[in-house]
């Protein structure tokens, strides 16, 4: 796949045309000025599920000049040579390679009476809790099916992320604190969920959804913008600070926008 800054070479490496301007933070301010190319290889047909939000995210990327190679699936790395292979019989060479590995569950949930036959946990998706009563998994270990989105008869699983984490600790503390008080929890967990996209010179996307709704999960994108840069400061400084009351205010400060802009955020 090329696009506007990309050529194809004789030996079908994709090369970023040099006079795109490649706009790196790290790199301009390392003064680096010997042209570097990146690239993005994933077996997905878009940067991320789905059209809306995989569009959006493949057009940060060519603006940037990085490119971009759908439906790679990797088949083998050459370390000496410094090149990945793909099942499609295509390879890339590489300076530096920065790689996701799959993702499992560790082998103490594997071996355990609780994963089922995906290695995940299936929970209820309202109270987190396993087949076993009494017994929760939240977030990355757990396996929640919901609609599908973009072929609504293949479901999808939630995706795993910190902002689900989160909100599931919460929604177990308060079931786990009220069946041991005995009375009756309001609390379910509802899958509202957001993300702050950095791309870099102080800008970022936001990205946020209810992936419990019906007929399929409702995900929106907002475009790059420093808002929702700030925002993401301020939340990283809100989730290290210590206890107390300097962490109080950063968190009603950081109520402030998901309240204006209506957006469902559970702190
Ligand atoms: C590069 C990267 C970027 C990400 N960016 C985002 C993002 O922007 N927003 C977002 O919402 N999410 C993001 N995520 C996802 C997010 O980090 C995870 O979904 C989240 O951390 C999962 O929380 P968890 O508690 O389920 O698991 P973890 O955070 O992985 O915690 C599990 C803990 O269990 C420990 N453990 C494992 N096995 C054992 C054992 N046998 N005994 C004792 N302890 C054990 C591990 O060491 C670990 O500390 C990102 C993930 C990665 C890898």
């Amino acid at each position: 796949m090329t696009n506007s800054a990309e050529e194809i070479d004789a030996e079908n490496k994709i090369i970023i045309a040099e006079d795109t301007k490649v706009n790196f933070d790290y790199l301009h301010k390392r003064k680096l000025k010997k042209p570097v190319s990146v690239n993005l290889y994933t077996p997905q047909p878009l940067p991320v599920t789905g059209p809306e939000l995989g569009g959006s995210i493949k057009e940060v990327l060519r603006n940037k000049g990085i490119g971009f190679h759908p439906q790679r699936q990797l088949a083998s790395i050459d370390y000496d040579k410094r090149q990945v292979k793909f099942t499609s019989a295509d390879s890339a060479n590489y300076d530096l390679l920065v790689l996701i590995p799959s993702h499992k569950a560790p082998e103490v949930i594997l071996k355990s009476a609780l994963a089922d036959e995906s290695g995940w946990i299936s929970v209820d998706k309202g109270t987190l809790e396993t087949k076993t009563p009494n017994i929760f998994a939240i977030d990355d270990v757990n396996s929640i099916t919901i609609p599908g989105r973009w072929s609504p008869d293949k479901p999808m699983k939630l995706p795993k992320a910190g902002v689900f984490a989160h909100s599931e600790a919460i929604t177990v503390t308060e079931i786990i604190a009220s069946r041991i008080s005995g009375s009756p929890s309001g609390s379910s967990f509802c899958a509202d969920g957001f993300c702050m996209l950095e791309a870099g010179e102080e800008v970022a996307g936001f990205a946020y959804g209810d992936f419990y709704a019906s007929p399929h999960p409702d995900v929106k994108l907002r475009s790059l913008g420093k808002t929702w840069h700030w925002g993401k400061v301020l939340f990283e400084k809100w989730w290290l600070a210590p206890f107390g009351f300097g962490k109080s205010i950063l968190r009603s400060l950081l109520k402030i926008g998901p309240s204006v802009l209506r957006i469902p955020v559970k702190l």
